[in-house]
């Protein structure tokens, strides 16, 4: 008998993705799996041809020679003629790989074994929450609302109609872990069919289709703690998607952005402020009030003399420490502005105080100048 077409046998065309190759294969391996049709000499030699096709054009050298040279690619030197029998041109090895990826697909892809029921666990959900600087520095409650599964009302999360139960599961015999024995080597994973509960559903509940979760849109109120940064994540443990058939929930995750503020800057704990004042304050002192995070204000004395960049550290007016009771520090920069636009009794001023000044009142610019003469005499 010739050998059918390897496209034909998964029931694709040429152009098949990787992924419509997989899912072809993954139809027919359920439906003629030897565990499943025990004694069906049909339906074990469907599960090898489907198993040698997929083995051949999952693997993309393989399937080029395919595509080019038909089943003749293969008739020489193929190997692998024993055991699970006739997958020319690939090994044992190879068919494990794809053994494994195939059930490791069902579920969530958590192949350990923590219990019957770690492949049930609902999904992390994610939040994005932007709130004000002045928010994250005092904390708050927020209520917030998304979509998520939660457990049908109707069924209590069993999946059967009330006052049905479902049966166990015919695949795995309610194990909910199958074994392939396949002579040269033995798989055991979880169930397909049942992803690993070992109950099958025979009565669908009809509000969630037997699934056990509904699509909901939920509202909870979160508290965002004092002192929270952009980037923090809070973990709210349980508030995700709901598990499937007795999996536990998953977690839902707040990400929080914090917008930047007009006035302060903040780094870690610390603000940082910067308060422009004009020449003639600089050089006579003043008393300056500026706000604080905290909505009141605060005086800062400036001396007379304050260069352009001092700063000013106000202790405990910075942002809160999360999970703990003290602040950091604000500090206040001092942005001297030289005065622009001058009108004519101002500039006679200016000009009057310029052939007064001195060189005690400007130590740095006499300091500049005594460097300047030494580096031009040597
Ligand atoms: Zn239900
Ligand atoms: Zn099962």
């Amino acid at each position: 008998m010739a050998k059918r077409d390897y496209y034909d046998v998964l029931g694709v065309n040429k152009s098949a993705s990787p992924e419509e190759l997989k899912s072809a294969y993954r139809k027919l391996a359920v439906k003629y799996h030897p565990d499943k049709n025990p004694g069906d000499k049909g339906a074990e030699e469907k599960f090898k041809e489907a198993s040698e096709a997929y083995g051949i054009l999952s693997d993309k050298s393989k399937k080029e020679n395919y595509d080019n040279f038909g089943h003749a690619a293969f008739e020489n030197g193929g190997g692998g003629q024993g055991g699970f029998g006739g997958f020319g041109g690939f090994s044992g090895a190879d068919f494990t790989d794809i053994f494994e990826d195939f059930f490791g697909d069902f579920g969530s892809g958590r192949r350990s074994s923590r219990g019957r029921n770690s492949n049930n666990r609902g999904s992390d959900l994610r939040y994005d929450l932007s709130i004000t600087l002045e928010e994250a520095y005092a904390g708050k409650k927020q209520n917030i609302q998304f979509s998520t599964s939660e457990k049908c009302n109707t069924c209590k999360g069993n999946g059967s109609k009330p006052g049905s139960s479902p049966d166990r599961c015919t695949y795995c015999g309610g194990n909910g872990r199958i074994r392939s024995n396949q002579g040269f080597f033995t798989v055991q994973q979880t169930c397909p069919q049942c992803a690993g509960s070992g109950e099958e559903i025979t009565n669908p509940c009809a509000n969630c289709n037997g699934q056990g979760n509904t699509q909901t849109a939920k509202k909870i109120s979160v508290t965002i703690p004092k002192g929270v940064d952009d980037g923090t994540r809070i973990r709210l443990a349980g508030k995700g998607e709901a598990g499937t058939r007795g999996g536990t929930s998953g977690d839902l995750y707040l990400f929080i952005n914090v917008k930047s503020h007009e006035l302060f800057k903040r780094s870690d704990v610390n603000l940082f402020f910067e308060f422009p004042i004009s020449l003639a304050d600089a050089a006579l002192g003043t008393t300056i009030e500026i706000p604080t995070i905290d909505g009141k204000k605060a005086k800062i004395k400036i001396p007379d003399g304050t260069q352009d960049g001092k700063q000013f550290r106000l202790k405990g007016k910075g942002m809160p420490f999360m999970r703990r009771g003290d602040y950091g520090d604000l500090y206040v920069q001092i942005k001297t502005e030289v005065p622009v636009y001058l009108n004519k009794e101002q500039r006679n001023l200016l000009e009057k105080f310029r052939e007064i000044e001195n060189d005690k009142s400007n130590p740095g610019i006499k300091k500049f100048f005594q460097k300047a003469k030494d580096f031009w005499k040597s």
